[in-house]
């Protein structure tokens, strides 16, 4: 393999998701937007495992070791160079599957109308916005033999998460959502609503069409997402919770914007107090944040549900305060 394969595939491969899908949290943010958690490689009790996500690169100080992700797939499979490189092209391999997936999904979706209907009741009433995130469905029990026909072995739509344990889809009743190297399934029964494939869930939903747009809204669902869309805000993200990874915070902050932070109104405040400290952290990286003030109880899918229009919101967003 020659060095320019070899750049090649580490550029496919940013570190810091490789490290998250193989479940590495980072304790703290240190310098230079660089990340410190506990080592994966050796018995760590404080963190001495440094993370720089810009330049693909880690160091531990407990161990000494560091380098670049073929350097710690070599250390955290404890295999030999080429098999570090074959590992993480299987790692890779993965985006061909989900393609296929969501394409099988897509075609489920007009198969079956209380999935048509449960979105219709969401406030997802064109079929633009639902062409334009990709929006499937997920039946259950018949992913897997699909798959399966197309050559996919099991072991690797387990090692996926499509697949459980006991062999059956992982998706069952579900809207399918896709991201950038994940899945997100809603269930439209309504119990254990949220599921993502193993991994992480990547940078914030369908950031490269708004990146250079001056303002953003920032949404918490992708149900939030849709309708804002559809009532024409298309310089809206969403970050898939109220949590931003370290990669979607990075993506607000990598140039001169406003950010409209539209979280839930929630009874117990979790959406709100998740605003106010992300408008802290985003004015102290130069960001300009305004925080929309929703009426009680509501999120911006549920204000469009219950009648709200896009010149209702438009006033919202005119009051948004800092
Ligand atoms: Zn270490």
């Amino acid at each position: 393999m020659n060095r320019r394969a070899l750049d090649e595939l580490k550029q496919q491969i940013p570190l810091l998701d490789y490290l998250q899908a193989h479940d590495w949290r980072p304790a703290r943010r240190v310098r230079d937007e660089r990340l410190m958690g506990l080592c994966p490689l050796h018995t760590d009790h404080k963190p001495s495992f440094l993370v720089d996500p810009h330049k693909n690169l880690f160091y531990c100080y407990g161990c000494g070791r560091g380098g670049d992700v073929i350097r710690f797939a070599e250390l955290y499979h404890q295999v030999k160079f080429p098999e570090a490189v074959a590992l993480l092209r299987e790692w890779c391999g993965q985006a061909p599957l989900l393609d296929q997936v969501i394409d099988f999904y897509r075609i489920q979706l007009f198969r079956h109308h209380d999935a048509v209907s449960y979105l219709y009741d969401r406030g997802l009433h064109r079929p633009d916005v639902i062409e334009h995130m990709r929006i499937g469905y997920a039946p259950g029990r018949c992913l897997r033999a699909w798959l399966t026909d197309l050559g996919f072995p099991t072991a690797v739509l387990r090692q996926a998460g499509l697949v459980n344990a006991a062999g059956k889809d992982a998706f069952v009743q579900r809207i399918v959502f896709p991201l950038e190297g994940n899945l997100y399934g809603r269930s439209i029964q309504g119990s254990a609503p949220h599921l993502f494939l193993p991994g992480s869930k990547g940078g914030l939903y369908g950031w490269e069409r708004v990146r250079r747009c001056p303002e953003v809204i920032l949404v918490e669902g992708l149900f939030d997402y849709a309708v804002l869309w559809q009532a024409g805000f298309h310089h809206v993200t969403c970050s898939m919770g109220s949590h931003l990874n370290a990669r979607q915070f990075q993506q607000l902050c990598d140039g001169r914007r406003t950010v409209y932070l539209a979280f839930d109104s929630d009874h117990n405040q979790g959406g709100q107090l998740a605003a106010q400290w992300m408008s802290r952290r985003l004015w102290a990286q130069g960001v300009s944040a305004r925080r929309v003030h929703l009426p009680d109880g509501q999120d911006p899918n549920s204000f469009f549900v219950g009648g709200g229009d896009a010149h209702q919101f438009q006033r919202l967003l005119e009051a948004a305060r800092p």
